[in-house]
């Protein structure tokens, strides 16, 4: 393949010279262009590119001089060789001190012109390798950079923290997850040791036996932190480990990636304790059925018709209790399912709250407490699903007889306004400390102390009452004294403003 010559242009006001020049330089491959004097020099070169000038230096209008002062302001360089009949040695020195490339003395051979012309060329080419190279430089160089800005940016915008640890057992490098998952928002953790970030003595006998052994295993480890609650830091993280290694395999240190998992671990934790609450409710009434039953199957009490009946009450009494919390366990994950359907109808919320005040008057009438409805207003007829609004009053109900004292009051209050009914259901019991009041209606959440010890429960009939009271978008109020008593108000607007996807067509 034949080297790629540049293009010479050929300045001279001698039609001759011009013509002799071309043909020679054509000859030998070259692409030529010619103009007669300086300025149709610079008219041709805003035309086309001529990487090399030959340029008389004695023309008429513009003559070599300017025009090698009026190029060497180009950006794009050119190479300037000077050709005259009236060459001095000062010329060749000014046009040198110009810029000028090289001089050519007329008359001179064809030898003599190509010596110079094919020197140009090599000038030319070896300019052009060096502005390839220098592109190519750039070009990696700006490449590198994006590729570093891309790999922070991603690296920063992580959901996970991550720390790059060096042999030494130092970080190297951080991200803003990592900060905040170790509580150093503000604070760089580069330089520090790792046992002071991650102070667990597995994670770092881990991280050690990584730098030690230089090996490719990854670890995953659970790291509970000890600070958790004061610094807002998560109560749990998974710890992941892996060894860095270059494309040589060169051992480089350990990358350690921080995920919080307090919520699966939290959910966890509600879910064990919730089985075990749930064990715990459900063996007591079981077993006392199994015992009764164990008498019968003995024959004991057969000659007693009136004792058999008392127990197949309290067998009865157990298994109601028992077949209740099945109810509100199932009620719970039905409402936190997707498929709930609200059956809504015209409810008289006065004619029900009269029912399950009655329902309820025998177990408060045992323990010698009294119950006072008052029923204000006119309407009390609202857009409901029917389930719905008995489970919330007889949970208001029976909590305020359960968490009573013996002989204590109930007081019902029931207020139908033009846009709501309101219902407060108020008792002269137990009461809750302000702390035990505000975690009322969390799932499971019971108040333990010496008073509620007795008292049986599941700690979800609160947690149901404030979803219905939520999906009506209505409102909750709780007030309670420990030790004075306390009072639920629920308002819930009489018209149903639920989307058309929960109402039963
Ligand atoms: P359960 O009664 O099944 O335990 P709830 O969700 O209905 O569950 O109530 C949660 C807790 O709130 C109860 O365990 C009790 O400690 C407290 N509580 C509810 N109602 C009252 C009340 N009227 N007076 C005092 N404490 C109450």
């Amino acid at each position: 393949m034949t080297e790629e010559l540049p293009r010479v242009l050929i300045v001279d006001d001698e039609p001759g010279m011009r013509e002799g020049v071309s043909r020679l330089l054509k000859n030998r491959g070259f692409e030529t262009g010619t103009a007669e004097d300086g300025n149709a020099a610079l008219e041709c070169l805003k035309q086309m590119q001529y990487p090399i000038v030959l340029v008389d230096l004695k023309m008429p209008g513009m003559d070599g001089f300017e025009f090698l002062e009026r190029t060497q302001a180009f950006e794009r360089k050119i190479i300037c060789i000077i050709v005259s009949a009236f060459a001095t040695i000062e010329s060749a020195v000014q046009t040198t001190k110009m810029g000028a490339f090289d001089f050519v003395v007329k008359p001179f051979t064809p030898d003599d012109l190509m010596l110079v012309v094919n020197r140009a060329v090599e000038k030319w080419r070896l300019s052009r390798e060096t502005a390839r190279l220098r592109a190519e430089r750039d070009a990696h160089l700006l490449q590198l950079a994006t590729e570093k800005s891309r790999l922070r940016t991603i690296m920063q915008s992580m959901a996970d923290g991550l720390l790059v640890v060096n042999i030494d057992g130092h970080v190297v490098l951080d991200n803003t997850a990592a900060r905040r998952l170790l509580g150093r928002v503000d604070a760089s953790c580069v330089s520090v040791p790792i046992e002071t970030l991650i102070p667990n003595e597995e994670i770092y006998h881990e991280i050690q036996r990584l730098l030690d052994a230089r090996d490719d295993t990854l670890f995953f480890l659970e790291w509970e932190p000890d600070n958790a609650e004061v610094a807002g830091i998560p109560m749990a993280l998974r710890v992941k480990l892996a060894s860095i290694k270059d494309e040589s395999g060169r051992f480089l240190g350990v990358v350690v990636l921080l995920s919080d998992i307090s919520e699966p671990k939290q959910y966890e934790r509600m879910k064990t304790r919730f089985i075990s609450m749930v064990a715990h409710e459900i063996r007591s009434p079981i077993g006392a059925v199994e015992s009764y039953l164990n008498l019968f199957e003995d024959g004991i009490y057969l000659d007693n018709p009136e004792r058999v009946r008392e127990i197949a009450r309290r067998c009865l009494d157990r298994t109601t209790a028992l077949l209740a919390l099945v109810e509100d366990l199932l009620e719970i994950t039905r409402r936190d399912g997707p498929s709930r359907k609200k059956n809504i109808e015209k409810i008289d919320v006065a004619a029900l709250l009269r029912d399950l005040v009655e329902f309820h008057r025998p177990s408060a009438t045992e323990r010698g407490i009294p119950m006072e409805t008052e029923v204000a207003g006119e309407r009390h007829v609202i857009d409901a699903d029917p389930g719905d609004i008995e489970r919330l009053i007889g949970n208001l109900i029976s909590n305020a007889i359960k968490y009573n004292i013996d002989s204590g009051k109930v007081f019902i209050r029931l207020e139908g306004a033009s846009d709501c009914i309101r219902l407060e259901v108020r008792d002269t019991g137990i009461g809750m400390t302000p702390e035990e009041t505000k975690r009322l209606g969390e799932e499971f959440y019971r108040v333990k102390n010496s008073k509620t010890r007795a008292i049986t429960g599941t700690g979800l009939g609160l947690s149901l009452v404030k979803k219905i009271v939520a999906s009506y978008k209505g409102s909750l109020e709780i007030d309670s004294a420990s030790g004075e008593g306390s009072s639920f108000r629920v308002s819930i607007p009489v018209r149903s403003k639920i989307p058309a996807a929960e109402t039963r067509k």
